[in-house]
């Protein structure tokens, strides 16, 4: 099996120091992670597992996994395909059930008791993942038959599978001296440790502030479903009225509805200088020690840069690749930019405000504007987009693409009672897979959404399906409101089910290249495609649905979306492209001196020419992509807009046959079902049959007519 570090890490971003406890009433419990799942459809039994079982799982696991590796190095067989690689991919398996399981409730159902045990395993982990991955004498085995490849006979995924293998040693250290892969291990072994207090100090930060008012003036137009949000965050805190967060669900609307401009500056500020307080939870230093460690463990790899030494594993190979894309957007996005801020302004000075407009004002006079100019209040839509309507949607679309349907399942156990699960089958009824949704924020799940998969899918030793979760941060229903979502929101359910498709109509023999084990910025590319359906009018008609009145969504409705169509999409680009060059500029130093981290984003943000009323859409001390949650995001932020131009394109053969053309439909599933059994470009070429063109992002963004 190939052990993830980056995976391991990945959600230990909500740690926080506690003490551990241990279940009193755990004496006749067996652990339910040893031993097979007699579960329907092998789900992991939520129900039986206590927290108490983790470590002794996980203690189970390593040495479980220690003890099949030296089982194939001592085979006194010379080394072969079978005995070496299939071996190896077929080592680990506790690991992997126990990690997949533990990982996906410390980010979606957490406490303090599972956050330390998070914080107790992943050095472990990582320390585990160094000594497989720097073992020489398993090395020596799995090149020898990397040597003798050509004669073979390997077919393209078990061709693939060794050179994966091979490369995972190779870019773990295994070919360094003694004293380098020492070094590399402590430097390893210190990043995990500054990442995990890089994402402790963010947790701290976010839920600091908070901001409180007693005055419904100050609530504007805010959406009643969102009120009443605000007023439960109250309830809980023990306050008055109504209260916000720094969490996006609630602050950005705050700053889209709320009239009280010191309040909308007070929750700005906050978000924005969070781990940049100079107090005990400052990120700042963590940041410019970790990009100095990434540095010096490029270095020892043989690179000149840690941005050169993750893009090499990547679509986009180098940095070069990375900044003519991102140039190439930039500057006509910058445009867009600068003549949305001024029709802003002059909203502003129309509404009685003098002066500049400030970061600030950029949400709530875009509401304005939007609303002005297209009489579009973007709250009319909320009701036709009902959590389980859309959700709904996804599932239509997925039918009518590829023929699967989704069946609810109301007795499988479940780590919160919120997740609803739903087995999915082929047209023809046979068994697909399983997948959760759990939709609304809570305090114990951490921000934004995304997937994982608690099994992936292989046939190595028979056919195992693919089981896989989403998860959101959706406003929870209210006593008078279910889930309503905003019209982003609803582009995030399909977003993270098109991740979901990924892993679940993967169709490959080995687990490790299943699914979404792909290439960073290939990764993003099924699911932002999915967005592309959800507002085509074709598609509003079929699930945006009143949830009150069951109307459809109105023609009236459709044309206005339409009409906005792409307003405010300078700020927009701004803002996450503004947040990449930051990422690469982190990550292309030459310099293991530790760089202050408000100088280099200054002098990042002034070369590039940000103006001052659009932050980054992560400033270093919050950019938890790069330096907390799930560091294969660093030198890796650009993916999502590498990802855009192949999802831009690909869309663009639907439109030119229909959106739910068979043929077409086809061969984007073939692309999908074979995960990372080869290059992301070779199967894109072969579903598109040509190269990605730029020109269907640029017009989608409509930077494509700007005059630069
Ligand atoms: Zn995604």
């Amino acid at each position: 099996m190939k052990i993830r570090l980056t995976y391991f890490l990945a959600l230990g971003i909500i740690l926080s120091a506690c003490t551990m406890t241990n279940d009193s009433d755990n004496h006749d419990h067996s652990n339910p992670f040893i031993g097979q799942w007699h579960t329907r459809y092998g789900t992991p039994p939520f129900d039986r597992i206590r927290n108490s079982d983790y470590l002794p799982a996980f203690e189970a696991a390593l040495a479980e996994q220690n003890a099949e590796i030296k089982k194939i190095i001592v085979n006194d067989e010379p080394p072969t395909f079978a005995n070496m690689i299939e071996a190896f991919e077929r080592t680990g398996k506790l690991l992997t059930r126990v990690s997949n399981v533990f990982f996906a409730v410390n980010g979606a159902n957490t406490n303090d008791t599972i956050q330390a045990i998070a914080k107790e395993i992943s050095p472990r982990l990582s320390s585990h993942n160094d000594s497989i991955f720097m073992n020489l004498d398993l090395f020596n085995r799995i090149k020898a038959v990397n040597d003798s490849r050509d004669s073979l006979n390997l077919n393209t995924e078990q061709n693939r599978l060794l050179e994966e293998t091979f490369k995972s040693f190779v870019r773990s250290g295994v070919n360094l001296s003694d004293s380098d892969q020492a070094r590399l291990r402590e430097i390893n072994s210190n990043l995990a440790t500054l990442s995990q207090k890089f994402g402790e100090n963010l947790l701290a930060e976010t839920n600091d502030l908070t901001v409180n008012t007693t005055n419904k003036e100050d609530l504007g137009s805010l959406p009643s479903s969102l009120v009443a949000v605000a007023r439960n965050e109250a309830e809980r805190r023990g306050e008055e009225g109504w209260t916000f967060t720094l969490s996006r669900p609630s602050i950005n609307p705050f700053l889209q509805y709320s009239p009280n401009r010191e309040l909308r500056k007070k929750l700005f500020n906050g978000y924005g200088m969070r781990g940049d307080n100079n107090n005990d939870h400052d990120n700042k230093v963590i940041a410019e020690k970790m990009a100095s460690l990434r540095y010096q463990r490029a270095k020892l790899m043989g690179y000149p840069t840690h941005a050169a030494f993750i893009l090499s594993d990547n679509m986009a190979e180098n940095p070069k690749n990375v900044y003519e894309l991102l140039d190439k957007v930039w500057s006509p996005a910058l445009k867009v930019a600068k003549s949305e801020r001024s029709a802003l302004e002059d909203m502003m000075h129309q509404d009685g405000v003098q002066g500049n407009l400030e970061g600030w004002d950029w949400r709530y006079y875009v509401e304005k504007v939007r609303k002005a100019r297209y009489d579009l209040d973007e709250d009319v839509l909320r009701p036709y987009f009902e959590v389980n309507n859309v959700r709904d949607g996804v599932f239509l679309l997925a039918t009518k693409l590829y023929g699967i349907t989704f069946t609810r399942l109301n007795d499988v156990a479940t780590w919160h009672p919120d997740q609803q699960v739903f087995e999915v089958k082929e047209a023809n009824g046979e068994h697909l897979g399983i997948l959760y949704m759990d939709f609304f924020a809570r305090p114990s799940k951490r921000g934004g959404a995304w997937m994982n998969a608690l099994r992936s899918q292989s046939k190595l030793d028979g056919v195992v399906s693919p089981i896989v979760t989403v998860n959101f941060n959706f406003p929870p229903p209210a006593e008078d409101s279910p889930s309503l979502l905003s019209f982003t929101e609803a582009e995030t359910l399909f977003h993270e089910c098109g991740h979901a498709f990924h892993g679940l109509l993967s169709n490959v023999t080995y687990a490790s290249l299943s699914g979404t084990n792909v290439p960073r910025d290939f990764v993003e590319f099924p699911s932002q495609v999915m967005e592309n359906w959800m507002a085509e009018p074709e598609m509003l008609k079929l699930y945006a649905k009143d949830y009150q009145t069951g109307e459809v969504f109105p023609d009236e409705l459709i044309n206005k979306v339409k009409a906005v169509g792409t307003f405010n999409q300078g700020f927009a680009t701004v803002e996450y492209i503004a947040a990449s060059y930051l990422d690469m500029a982190w990550h292309t130093l030459k310099t293991s001196e530790l760089q202050d981290a408000r100088t280099l984003e200054v002098s990042e943000m002034t070369r590039i020419g940000l103006i001052p009323q659009i932050l980054p859409r992560y400033r270093t001390t919050y950019f938890n992509h790069i330096f907390g949650g799930d560091p294969s995001y660093s030198a890796g932020y650009y993916s999502y807009l590498w990802s855009e131009v192949l999802d831009a394109d690909a869309f663009q053969a639907f439109k030119e046959t229909s959106l739910f053309d068979q043929e077409t439909a086809k061969k984007y599933r073939y692309m999908l079902s074979q995960g990372g059994t080869r290059p992301g470009m070779e199967l894109y070429k072969e579903f598109r049959g040509r190269e990605p063109e730029i020109g269907p992002l640029l017009k989608r963004r409509g930077l494509d007519d700007v005059d630069q």
